[in-house]
């Protein structure tokens, strides 16, 4: 008889591990089970007037393959476009700033760009520079981000640099942030060269990564997974909402009231639902912060109407800066196939740890807050055509110090009390796509080189 596979949730990661679990075991028969109407969890694209707008990620990074491989091996490859790389801002004292050249993830390689930065004052740099003669940090297991670089670089350039460009992909407190799980390469650069500035001078790591999309947008990629599925059940509309432990297998209830019997689990959907699922309460992380809740405002314009630096691509703000948005995107000038000829398309994020209770502001509110905000830095004559607006509650996981220690136990327990039930997606091993279609991916190589499989 076959063996029955049930992936719970089916965004990015539970599609992934629905894929490579068709592709590689025959003998298996595979249910894939979504909540909501349809595939794609945070992949949202929509279509409007000609425009190509995402409400949730835009784009992945070239330099981690697992996006790119997949895109191939689903006939993608003639979709891809990169961005386009013009040049990015901080919001600083009400005035844009150029990022200095070089940087990685806000971390300086050029200093002479470090010199001339206004972002920072005489002292700010000096202690910045520092980091050249500084020893490593005292030996640690795991840090917080935000301490791994005060100690390197200075709290200045944690709060208006580093920190402004980090929270855009966790939206987070990088004082509670793990180094460990979300800038491990950083660890690496420690150790290797003991000065940050010195190590990411080093030729191989000054490639800062690209990043990539699909022309027709990210939900193309979810819709040619989805179609990929021949041989799965999916379902959509449909909540798992208990699990049974029974002697031989599991017994999964659904919202529609129906049971599915599983022999392994593999769960994608955020991991408080998952905790709430399994009676296992070592699953609860008392050190992670609640996820944090994010919204985006897309306003379409008349090129003509909103009047920026014709080379940016868009800014970030800095920690203390008095405004409501986090960061912008000029997406027509970064991502210039998302826009018809003589339009322009801004995306404004709004939300962060600690003051993301304006996402519940109505739509009219949020694009109003978004133009204010933006039209301090940005010339902008009139309103917008129109906005799409796009909330993310508790969407953002927080992976504190430990982080991955946790991960491991949890994992260690699970298998001796749920054997065969696996824990995949943006709750774990990273937040980006990549991350998660090799997590999907890994889930699936799990099960296919588990004892499950010689047991058919
Ligand atoms: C605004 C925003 C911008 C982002 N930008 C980028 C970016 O540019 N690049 C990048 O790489 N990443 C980006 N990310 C992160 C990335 O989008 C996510 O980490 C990734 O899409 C998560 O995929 P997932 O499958 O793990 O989870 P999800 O997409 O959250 O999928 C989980 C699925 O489980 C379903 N579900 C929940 N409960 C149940 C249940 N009980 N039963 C069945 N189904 C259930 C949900 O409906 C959902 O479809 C962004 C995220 C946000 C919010």
């Amino acid at each position: 008889m076959k063996k029955r596979v049930v992936v719970a949730g089916g965004g990015l990661t539970g599609l992934s591990a629905a894929y490579y679990l068709q592709k590689q075991a025959e003998a298996l028969e595979i249910t894939l089970v979504e909540a909501s109407d349809k595939f794609g969890g945070k992949i949202q694209t929509v279509h409007q007037d000609g425009f190509v707008i995402e409400r949730g990620p835009d784009s992945f990074l070239k330099r981690k393959k697992e996006a790119l491989e997949l895109v191939e091996e689903l006939g993608l490859e003639h979709e891809v476009v990169s961005n386009h790389t013009g040049k990015s801002y901080i919001l600083k004292d009400g005035e844009l700033h150029p990022i200095p050249e070089g940087s990685v993830m806000g971390v300086p390689t050029s200093i002479k760009s470090l010199m001339e930065t206004k972002l920072l004052s005489e002292e700010g740099k000096a202690r910045a520079l520092n980091d050249l003669i500084l020893p490593k940090m005292p030996a640690f297991d795991d840090t917080s981000v935000g301490e791994f670089f005060k100690y390197h670089l200075g709290e200045e350039m944690v709060d208006h640099i580093i920190s402004p460009l980090l929270s855009g992909i966790y939206a987070g407190n990088i004082y509670k942030l793990s180094l460990q799980a979300t800038q491990p390469q950083f660890i690496k650069v420690e150790k290797e060269s003991r000065s940050l500035i010195a190590g990411l001078r080093a030729p191989e790591n000054t490639n800062e990564g690209k990043f990539a999309t699909l022309k027709s947008g990210l939900s193309h990629l979810v819709d040619k997974l989805a179609e990929s599925l021949n041989q799965c059940s999916l379902m959509t509309g449909t909540k798992i909402t208990g699990i049974d432990k029974q002697e031989q297998h599991y017994s999964l209830q659904l919202s529609s009231g129906q049971q599915l019997l599983a022999d392994a689990v593999i769960f994608t959907i955020p991991h408080d639902m998952t905790a709430g699922l399994l009676q296992a309460p070592y699953l609860k992380n008392k050190q992670a912060d609640p996820n944090t809740s994010v919204a985006t405002v897309a306003m379409a314009f008349d090129e003509e109407d909103v009047k920026m630096d014709k080379n940016g691509t868009g800014f970030v703000v800095s920690r203390r800066e008095p405004v409501s948005i986090t960061a912008s995107t000029w997406t027509h000038m970064k991502w210039p196939h998302t826009t018809p000829k003589g339009k322009a398309l801004v995306r404004c994020y709004l939300g962060k740890a600690g003051d993301d209770d304006i996402i519940h502001r109505s739509d009219d509110e949020l694009t109003q807050v978004a133009l204010e905000n933006l039209s301090t830095v940005v010339n902008i004559k009139k309103q917008p055509h129109f906005s799409v607006v796009s909330r993310w509650e508790q969407a953002m996981p927080q992976y504190p110090v430990g982080h991955k220690q946790w991960l491991k136990d949890v994992r260690g327990r699970l298998q001796e009390d749920y054997p065969n039930v696996y824990l995949a997606g943006a709750s774990y091993e990273g937040v980006g796509l990549p991350d998660c279609i090799r997590q999907g991916k890994d889930a699936a190589k799990h099960i296919i080189n588990s004892n499950l499989l010689s047991r058919i």
